[in-house]
């Protein structure tokens, strides 16, 4: 059985809100998805991160592009990344990209479906929908007060 998880998070991945804001924000959530009536609930989950965590798509990543040199990084490179970082979370985000060796930042790469890194996080186990609005996004960013962008991820 797979999953899909639509996960809100600040832009700035070193960004956290106060509980009231977060509350605030998952309400809306909760309103945007509320699930079908009769079908599978929508389970909402509101996570501070003590440290930087990757919010990965999962089976909807199909490239990684290096921004520097233009090349696809291998995605085993990155599978090893979050493999070796997965308990502890990240300590820094920089990082000399494989293909060029430029010294980078990993929020800085072009993911393809989109990965992030997050402090805080509001993920949707199995929306009822594929993708928030720019207008949705916004509204979300401004009650929790900081932008916010989206990773859809199937696991
Ligand atoms: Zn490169």
């Amino acid at each position: 059985m797979s999953d899909d998880v639509l996960s809100v998070i600040p832009t700035d991945p070193h960004w956290q809100p106060s509980k009231a804001a977060a509350d605030r924000a998952a309400a809306i959530v909760a309103d945007l998805a509320p699930g079908t009536p009769g079908g599978v609930d929508v389970e909402i989950d509101v996570t501070w991160h003590d440290t930087l965590t990757v919010v990965d798509c999962g089976q909807n990543l199909e490239r990684i592009g290096c921004p520097h040199c233009g090349a696809s990084i291998d995605t085993e490179w990155w599978a090893a990344l979050l493999e070796a970082n997965c308990e502890d979370g990240f300590a820094t985000l920089a990082v000399e990209v494989p293909c060029c060796g430029v010294e980078s930042t990993l929020d800085a790469l072009d993911y393809d479906w989109p990965c992030g890194f997050a402090r805080f996080e509001i993920a949707i186990w199995n929306p009822d929908r594929i993708w928030f609005t720019d207008e949705e996004l916004a509204a979300l960013g401004a009650v929790l007060g900081h932008p916010v962008r989206q990773i859809r991820a199937h696991i």
